[in-house]
């Protein structure tokens, strides 16, 4: 039948991904198969995802409009705390105006699309989100990659793509933080290349808004606000909830508004979901205690597998990949730390290249040093049963 030899062949190799539900809370500690584990698996960066005062917010406006928002944005499911939730976003994030959509992935499949279409060009980082090569795909526009963050690979595409006359607007797209690595875009030369060649400038910040930044993200880490023209945000990691946002001048929202295909043609975020978002920023705004706690978090965890002698790349934040190689030894090395109690996913060839397979953590601020100590701990044992270490 349809399908069913794809699936046996994905199951015969091993290669089908076999989903473990979480009981309960994605905390620092989760329940799996009614066993205790360590969590460094979840973008839940802040611990925002079971905030008390988020919960309230979440609760109280669920009572106030139901569960629902009713109907797609431009029809009538705008409710006034959509618009409160993107004035938020927009403070946030240094900008004119920010717009909501469902998820961090909708923002890419509206965004791109909604500006970029044929005979335009779009440079884009190899290591970009799916849902960035997604959206370009989506486009039409003619998609160019450059090697991940090699600023000379960008330029001399950026001066070719130019240069061709082919195309006539052209955009350049790179994620503020790379989820695999957990390095940091460079900016300042994007920035740079982008005004010399007359480049759009576009900035993914899944993984850098509550991080970096003192928690506004990348653009604002670098102080460049003024210069790029989409900040693209999830409210579903640091945020920890649902949704994403885009954030810039007026114009381009009141664009997304009539042109971004998620915005006029899918439901929009249900009420709740935007209190709760809104409650997070309050948050974010109000200390940094959260952010530096995450900070502390991630230097602890990496000091500890660093002198362990684990090889943990080049990450310049808290994500913090263990880089074991070979594909098999990295599945193997998270089932075994999974038995004796850490939850680290493997990620391997083709999420990432062939021999740099890995098993990554997300350590966040609601981890206390005694789970930490307990995590690396493990990996020790693990690391030396394995030979890895
Ligand atoms: N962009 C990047 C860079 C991401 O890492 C992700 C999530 N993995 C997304 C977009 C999608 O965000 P969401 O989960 O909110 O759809």
């Amino acid at each position: 039948m349809f399908l069913n030899e794809g699936l046996k062949d994905l199951r015969d190799k091993g290669l089908y991904n076999v989903i473990n539900p979480v009981e309960g809370a994605n905390g620092p500690i989760i329940s799996i198969d009614g066993k205790e584990l360590i969590n460094l698996s979840a973008n839940n960066y802040l611990g925002l995802a079971t905030n008390s005062r988020m919960k309230e917010a979440c609760i109280k406006a669920t009572e106030k409009y139901g569960v629902g928002s009713g109907a797609v944005r431009t029809i009538n499911g705008t409710l006034d705390i959509h618009i409160k939730l993107e004035e938020k976003l927009a403070e946030f994030k240094h900008t004119e105006a920010a717009i909501a959509f469902q998820s961090g992935f909708n923002c890419n499949m509206a965004a791109i699309q909604a500006v970029m279409g044929k005979g335009d060009a779009i440079l884009s980082d190899e290591l970009n989100h799916a849902s960035i090569i997604d959206g370009c795909r989506l486009s039409k526009a003619k998609a160019i990659r450059f090697n991940h963050s090699d600023m000379e690979d960008l330029r001399k595409k950026a001066k070719e793509a130019r240069e061709s006359g082919e195309y006539n607007n052209i955009m350049v797209i790179t994620d503020g933080v790379f989820s695999m690595d957990g390095d940091v875009c460079k900016l300042p030369e994007i920035v740079e290349i982008a005004e010399e060649f007359d480049l759009i400038t576009y900035v993914d910040d899944a993984h850098g808004s509550g991080v970096l930044g003192k928690g506004a993200g990348t653009v604002k880490h670098f102080g460049l606000s003024d210069k790029v023209d989409f900040q693209i945000g999830t409210l579903s990691k640091a945020i920890g909830v649902i949704g994403g946002y885009v954030a810039g001048k007026r114009n381009l929202i009141d664009w997304l508004m009539v042109r971004g295909r998620p915005f006029l043609f899918s439901t929009a975020i249900t009420p709740g979901t935007a209190a709760a978002c809104i409650e997070a920023v309050n948050i974010l705004t109000e200390s940094t205690e959260l952010h530096d706690k995450l900070w502390e978090n991630g230097n602890y965890l990496k000091k500890g597998l660093k002198e362990l002698g684990f090889d943990i790349g080049a990450s310049e934040t808290p994500i913090t990949p263990c880089i074991i190689g070979d594909e098999k030894l990295t599945q193997d090395f998270s089932r075994r730390l999974n038995d004796e109690g850490v939850y680290a996913k493997s990620i391997v060839f083709p999420t990432v290249p062939k021999g740099t397979g890995r098993v990554r953590n997300m350590p966040s601020a609601a981890h206390t040093k005694e789970m930490l100590d307990k995590a690396i701990a493990i990996y020790e044992k693990v690391g030396k049963e394995l030979g890895i270490i």
